[in-house]
């Protein structure tokens, strides 16, 4: 592959990024993304992820995860559906713990995109083989532990572009690293997105699970992989910054972002 080229986002690209909607639009056909994160030790992760991909643009979010924790879900979210079906993406791994790899591979096994995330990281195959895109979104450590060898979450904040293109050789995956700057690769493409929306008012518990849930949301309204990653970058930080500009010197906190997402650049 070539050498990387670094294109910035812009307001006016992710603009045109956005899923639309017309006359025709029914809830299936807006999309539906199944969200397989959450368990009883880590529920949370499943309501900000699920909460996300309610304000994605996809026509509706179907949970899949233990009794308990969907009732969570549903306390705060009514608007989910609970249990299997039929969805256009999936979301694996935000607080599904270390020990749960089965959740991942039944994910990976469907004939749909797959974004896999946080504890799903560490099962995933390396490289993966899939008829369909999967999208992975770590943050520096677990960038390191994908990468091994002599890759440290240090030496992935230092050589970012070099850490992201490594990932998306030896994954086969889409890649949206997350960090103090976030990078978004994919095979075959030597242009590197950067998102400019970020702040580090994100860097707060359950930020990244709201980044994957609005993600997920954007690939099952078809965006590609690098389309999905990139819109939802850029929102998820817009989400941040709005929130700081309403409650200066307040702590921005994951819920804040879901309530503050917005469906399209402010800027
Ligand atoms: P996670 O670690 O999975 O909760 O995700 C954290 C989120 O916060 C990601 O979207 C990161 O890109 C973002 N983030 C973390 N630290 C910073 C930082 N210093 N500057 C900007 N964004 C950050
Ligand atoms: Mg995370």
């Amino acid at each position: 592959e070539g050498a990387p080229v670094l294109e910035a986002l812009e307001a006016a690209d992710v603009r045109a990024l956005l899923p639309t909607t017309s006359a025709e639009s029914n809830k299936y056909r807006r999309g539906v993304v199944g969200i397989a994160a959450g368990s009883p030790r880590y529920p949370g992760a499943a309501v900000l992820c699920t909460g996300a991909a309610l304000r994605s643009g996809a026509g509706a979010v179907r949970f899949v995860g233990e009794d308990e924790v969907g009732r969570g879900v549903l306390a705060d979210y009514p608007e989910v559906l609970v249990g299997p079906g039929r969805v256009q993406a999936w979301v694996v791994g935000p607080g599904i713990g270390l020990d749960d790899g089965d959740r991942v591979a039944t994910a990976l096994a469907e004939q749909v995109p797959v974004l896999v995330d946080a504890d799903g990281l560490a099962a995933l195959p390396r490289p993966v083989h899939r008829a369909h895109p999967t999208l992975i979104t770590p943050h520096a450590g677990e960038a390191a532990r994908l990468l091994g060898d002599s890759w440290t979450p240090e030496r992935v904040e230092e050589a970012r572009l070099g850490a992201v293109r490594e990932l998306v050789a030896r994954t086969g995956c889409t890649v949206l690293l997350k960090g103090s700057t976030t990078l978004i690769a994919e095979p075959g493409n030597p242009t590197v997105r950067v998102n400019p929306t970020g702040t580090p008012a994100l860097a707060t518990a359950g930020s990244g699970d709201v980044l994957s849930g609005l993600a997920g949301g954007l690939l099952a309204t078809g965006r590609s992989p690098y389309d999905a990653a990139s819109v939802a970058a850029w929102l998820h930080g817009q989400a941040a910054r709005d929130r700081l500009g309403e409650c200066p010197g307040q702590q921005v906190i994951a819920g804040d972002l879901v309530q503050a997402l917005r469906a399209a650049p402010t800027a």
